[in-house]
């Protein structure tokens, strides 16, 4: 095992012994899953749920029902969750990249496979790395780390990587050092967004009382 395998496993476990299981990704379908995550970039949780009521309450989530819907009506449908006029021009982008080739079938765009289905979503007008990692390993269960600002946060603290870190360096850590099991990723990215919400804050870090006090201080990547 490597030396940035056996801290990788250190902080899963602590945070994992800590949290406990985090059950993610909060959705009742991989097509609310996708929703979720072009809708929850630069807002918080609540406000992307009020967001994806919204649109169950309406009877429009399904990818047909939103490709009929016009976007002016879709951007009022999803205002709680922020830039709403944008995150309307995304979604319709999405879904109509998801209809028109794929006949609205999620399974049929995963089963493409890992690296293409992620070379096929990147096309999709508006979709970032994150958000697009997001949608298949949460709605895909397709084995790829996502990586967000908690992450870099987490390690960056610690001193685990440098402050220049991109997101493709950052994900290749994950990546090269841990099995390809899309359960662990999963579970993985939902505790380090746990220890940032908790405890790793922007402004005034809880270390004190956080499960990662004890981690070790030496660059990994
Ligand atoms: S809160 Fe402190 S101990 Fe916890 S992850 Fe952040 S820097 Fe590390």
């Amino acid at each position: 095992m490597t030396r940035a395998s056996q801290i990788l496993y250190e902080i899963y476990e602590s945070l994992y012994s800590y949290f406990g299981p985090q059950n993610w990704w909060p959705a009742d379908t991989p097509f609310e899953v996708c929703v979720g995550a072009i809708l929850t970039q630069n807002a918080n949780w609540k406000n992307v749920k009020k967001a994806t009521e919204n649109l169950k309450k309406k009877n429009l989530l399904e990818p047909f029902k939103i490709y009929e819907t016009p976007v002016e009506v879709l951007a009022q449908i999803i205002k709680p969750s922020g830039f709403y006029n944008i995150k309307a021009k995304r979604l319709k982008n999405f879904v109509k990249f998801l209809v028109e080739k794929y006949q609205g079938n999620l399974d049929a765009l995963f089963s493409k496979g890992l690296y293409e289905a992620r070379e096929e979503l990147f096309n999709v007008k508006g979709l970032g790395k994150e958000t697009v990692d997001s949608i298949l390993l949460y709605a895909g269960n397709l084995p790829i780390f996502v990586v967000d600002a908690y992450t870099y946060r987490i390690l960056n603290r610690h001193q685990l990587m440098p402050d220049e870190t991109t997101y493709d360096e950052i994900q290749a850590l994950f990546m090269e050092n841990l099995p390809h099991d899309p359960k662990l990723f999963n579970e993985f990215h939902a505790l380090l967004v746990a220890c940032g919400k908790n405890f790793c804050k922007k402004k005034n870090p809880l270390c004190t009382s956080c499960p990662l006090n004890h981690l070790h201080t030496t660059k990994i990547l």
